[in-house]
C-alpha cells in the first residue's frame, strides 16, 4: 500500500523550498523503496531549485543519501530488505553502446524508478537526479541502491552517492592519479577538497590547492594538501609551477569550471600532462580563446569528468571500506547535520561557502 512521508520540494523556478506531504507508491518490478537515514545538500538541488537543470517542477530534492532497503519490487535480486546502502545516479543499463564496450561508467541509458511519487493532490514530483532523498523515503530503481559496510555512519556513507565521489573520481578515475604524481586543484569545497583527498589515498606526493578563500585553504590541508595557494594574491600558474620544479603538475583538476579556472588549469600541467574538468560550467560560458599550437605543443589530455566517472558498484564499497580503516576522512566533510526544515539555510551557507556540506540526517 502507498505510505506517505515528509519531503522537501521545490514548487517552482527561485522560490524557497518547503516540506510537504510526499506519497510513495509501493515498489513495482526492478524497484526498491529505501528509508533514508542521511542525504547531503549539494549544489545541484539549489540548481533545480533554481530552475537551471529542467524546467519539471516541482522536484523533490535531495539525492546525496544513504539508507537501508525497506521493500523492493518483483524480479529485484541485487539488494534486499535491510541492506544498507548509498544511492546513486548511475545505475548502469548493460546494454547501450557504453555498456556493450565495457565503460558502464560512461553509460547513456541509466536506470530510474518507472512508476512516480505523487504530491498529495496526485502531482507527479520530478525526483532530483532520480533519487528524491530529502524525504524519509524513497522510490528508486533498484540498481541505484548499492550495498555497502553497514559499520559507516550513514552521514558519512551518503556522501559518496554525489559530490564526494565526483571529486575523488575526478583525481583517481578521470585524471589517473597515481603513486608519485603531482596534482593541483582548483577550488577547495567539498568536490575540490574530495579530489585532494582522492590524490592522497592515490599516493601523490605533490597535492596543491587553490583557492581565492583561506577558510577553504585550511580545510584542503586537512584532506592532504602538501602546498597551499591563495589565487586572490599569487597567479595560481606561476605558483604551481613553482611547487613542481618549475614544469607544472601531472594533473590538474578544475573543480570551479569558470573560463578563467579552466585556462589557469590548461597552463598549470606538466607536458602531456592532464586536465580534468569537473566543476560545471553555466551554458552562457565559453571556452578560453587559447592559441592552438598549445594544444598541439603540449600534448597530454583535457577531459571531463561526470560524477568522477565513476562505477558505483565497484568504487562505493571500496571508499567505505578504506574509510572505514582510516584512510579516507570522510567524516570531515560534514560540516553540521541538520533536519528537512533547514534546507534553506542550509543553501544560504553553502552559497557563502561556509560549509563543506550540511547533511539532513533522518
Ligand atoms: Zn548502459
Ligand atoms: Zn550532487
Amino acid at each position: 500500500m502507498a505510505q506517505e512521508v515528509r519531503g522537501v520540494v521545490a514548487h517552482s523556478k527561485g522560490k524557497p523550498v518547503s516540506v510537504e506531504t510526499i506519497v510513495i507508491p509501493d515498489p513495482g518490478p526492478g524497484e526498491a523503496v529505501v528509508q533514508i537515514q542521511a542525504c547531503g545538500v549539494c549544489h545541484t538541488d539549489l540548481h533545480y531549485r533554481e530552475g537551471g537543470i529542467n524546467d519539471e517542477f516541482p522536484f523533490l530534492l535531495g539525492h546525496e543519501a544513504a539508507g537501508i532497503v525497506e521493500s523492493v519490487g518483483e524480479g529485484v535480486t541485487e539488494v534486499a530488505p535491510g541492506d544498507f546502502v548509498i544511492l546513486n545516479w548511475r545505475a548502469v543499463c548493460g546494454q547501450c553502446r557504453a555498456c556493450r564496450k565495457g565503460k558502464p561508467w560512461y553509460c547513456f541509458n541509466t536506470h530510474n524508478a518507472t512508476q512516480k511519487m505523487t504530491l498529495k493532490s496526485g502531482q507527479e514530483l520530478s525526483p532530483a537526479l532520480g533519487i528524491g532523498a530529502f524525504c524519509e523515503k524513497t522510490l528508486v530503481a533498484a540498481g541505484q541502491c548499492t550495498k555497502v559496510n553497514p559499520a559507516a555512519k550513514p552521514q558519512v556513507a551518503g556522501l559518496l552517492g554525489c559530490g564526494v565521489m565526483a571529486g575523488i573520481g575526478a583525481a583517481i578515475n578521470t585524471g589517473g592519479v597515481g603513486r608519485g604524481d603531482s596534482i593541483a586543484v582548483i577550488g577547495c569545497g567539498g568536490v575540490g577538497d574530495a579530489a585532494i583527498a582522492g590524490a592522497e589515498l592515490a599516493g601523490a606526493t605533490t597535492i596543491i590547492a587553490v583557492d581565492r578563500d583561506p577558510r577553504k585553504l585550511e580545510w584542503a590541508k586537512g584532506f592532504g594538501a602538501t602546498h597551499t595557494v591563495n589565487a586572490a594574491e599569487t597567479d595560481p600558474v606561476e605558483a604551481i609551477k613553482e611547487a613542481t620544479g618549475g614544469f607544472g603538475a601531472d594533473v590538474v583538476v578544475d573543480a570551479v569550471g569558470r573560463p578563467e579556472t579552466w585556462k589557469q588549469a590548461f597552463f598549470a600541467r606538466d607536458l602531456a600532462g592532464t586536465v580534468v574538468l569537473v566543476g560545471v560550467p553555466t551554458p552562457d560560458m565559453t571556452a578560453p580563446e587559447i592559441p592552438m599550437i598549445e594544444y598541439f605543443g603540449r600534448g597530454g589530455s583535457l577531459k571531463s569528468s561526470w560524477y568522477g566517472d565513476c562505477l558505483p558498484s565497484r568504487d562505493f564499497p571500496a571508499l567505505v571500506d578504506l574509510h572505514l580503516q582510516g584512510r579516507l576522512p570522510l567524516e570531515k566533510f560534514v560540516s553540521e547535520e541538520i533536519g528537512l526544515d533547514d534546507i534553506e539555510s542550509a543553501f544560504e551557507k553553502m552559497h557563502r561557502g561556509d560549509v563543506l556540506r550540511s547533511v539532513v540526517v533522518l
